[in-house]
């Protein structure tokens, strides 16, 4: 997978606010390729997890899968992380403390099992 560089941008710098509170969204995108990160507002933060609504959020076939925040040092997903993981979506990411950039980033298939992703830097002028 492969995920532009301002959709992490996003990712990492929401994920640094909430700290030391969990936080997630959706993932839109094309293809291998994730182009935006949504925030969910109905997405509640709680005690070391997180509740994403997938229900709350615009489900339309531009979604593609989820990202949520892990405060501590492990970016491996929890069995709860699993079974939402299994819903829906085809690539899930989870981001580590202390949320600098792509190396704090992993991501999962709707298996758990732990895929490749780099990113993507879009030309600018
Ligand atoms: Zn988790």
């Amino acid at each position: 997978m492969r995920i532009k560089k301002e959709a992490l941008e996003l990712i990492l710098g929401a994920s640094r606010s909430y700290h030391p509170q969990e936080f997630g969204g959706m993932l839109r995108g094309k293809g291998d390729l994730i182009e935006e990160a949504l925030m969910i507002p109905a997405t509640r933060y709680g005690d070391g997890f997180v509740e994403t609504r997938m229900d709350m959020a615009p489900m339309d076939k531009s979604v593609i899968g989820s990202f949520h925040s892990h405060p501590g040092r492990d970016n491996r997903p929890s069995k709860a992380d699993l079974a939402a993981f299994n819903r829906k979506g085809i690539v899930h990411l989870i981001v580590r403390h202390p949320y600098k950039g792509i190396e704090d980033v992993a991501a999962y298939d709707r298996e758990g099992t732990r895929i490749g992703i780099e990113v993507y830097y879009t030309q600018t002028h």
